[in-house]
């Protein structure tokens, strides 16, 4: 199925900039001939965890230097914060970034580092002992950062980010490297931000991991959105449906045959029938399935993950 891919916020139904921590309007960035972002339209609302997803070269990375002001945009505007991109020193006080590895003195402790970037960056009013409690690394502030595990790193790299309390942190593939105990860490702190009022920004290619943790989706192909909104409303996510098993394998066609005489769509896969349908066929699919001398066995809903629904998206654009 072509799934109807959702357009992208458009200026005229983007919310008013206080209520949102991003908008981007045409938002264009050539490299020579090629556009790495292009016209791009998007929102965040503020207080989510926002996903920003894509394949390889869609532009996740120009999108997010573009915002934090790095690099300037070849046409189109951006607005951060109630600020524009055009002048980053409005808003640069209010962000927290993570983009590419954080850089730190080995040889000094993950307290030091942060007091040492604090001083440098004239956050007078970090609370050192706090932030290493939010990032989860109060027990081992006091050891040298070049003993850290990379999740360790990255998490101190967060604690930096977060020196001046910012209200929006856009981290780029914050999760890249980690073993899973220090993904589900990962998760956990950025669900602890948001819960704490923050509105984060997240660029990853880890679609499974996205899928857990993001309110909100933006999803690029080729320097465009072709997705920006809640991630349960994602194109494919309702159409998802119910895989159902019956007593024998013959029995399986029987029900297939009842679901596509209803008008829905329903295969066979992996000894079970999968059938694009919503839940309220349920009870009547039972009926029929009896009535046609098959008794099912398992009956469940199904939704499609962020990954299927991706590919479908991917699909119909190629
Ligand atoms: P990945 O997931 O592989 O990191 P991405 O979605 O972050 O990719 P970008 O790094 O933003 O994508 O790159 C988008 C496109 O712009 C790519 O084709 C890339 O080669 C190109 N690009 C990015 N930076 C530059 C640059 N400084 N000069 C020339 N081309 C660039």
């Amino acid at each position: 199925m072509t799934p109807d891919v959702t357009p992208v916020a458009t200026p005229g139904t983007l919310a008013s900039p206080h209520q949102s921590a991003i908008e981007t309007h045409d938002l264009t960035k050539r490299f020579g001939e090629r556009r790495a972002v292009d016209a791009l339209s998007i929102q965040v609302p503020r207080g989510v965890i926002a996903g920003l997803v894509g394949p390889n070269g869609a532009g996740k990375t120009t999108t997010l230097r573009l915002l934090l002001g790095l690099i300037r945009p070849t046409g189109g505007d951006a607005v951060v914060l109630g600020q524009s991109i055009h002048h980053p020193r409005a808003f640069m006080h209010r962000v927290g970034a993570l983009i590419e590895g954080p850089a730190f003195y080995p040889t000094l402790s993950g307290r030091t580092n942060l007091s040492t970037l604090a001083t440098l960056g004239r956050h007078r009013h970090a609370d050192i002992t706090e932030l290493l409690q939010t990032v989860g690394l109060a027990d081992r502030g006091r050891d040298m950062s070049r003993t850290y595990s990379l999740g360790m790193k990255q998490r101190l790299g967060i604690a930096a980010a977060l020196l001046s309390d910012p209200e929006l942190l856009i981290l780029d593939e914050p999760a890249n490297g980690l073993d899973p105990p220090g993904i589900i860490e990962m998760r956990e702190l950025m669900r602890r931000l948001r819960d704490g009022g923050k509105t984060l920004l997240v660029s990853s290619h880890l679609l499974a991991e996205v899928d857990q943790i993001a309110d909100w989706l933006i999803v690029l192909v080729g320097g465009k959105a072709v997705y920006c909104g809640p991630a349960a409303s994602l194109p494919g996510r309702q159409s998802s449906g119910m895989l159902v098993a019956t007593e024998s394998p013959a029995q399986l066609d029987v029900v297939v045959r009842i679901a596509r005489d209803r008008g829905y769509t329903a295969v066979v896969e992996s000894g079970q029938a999968r059938i694009a349908a919503p839940s309220s066929f349920a009870g009547e699919l039972n009926r029929l399935a009896m009535q046609a001398g098959a008794t099912l066995v398992e009956l469940h809903q199904v939704q499609s993950t962020l990954e299927e629904s991706f590919l479908q998206i991917i699909g119909s654009i190629n």
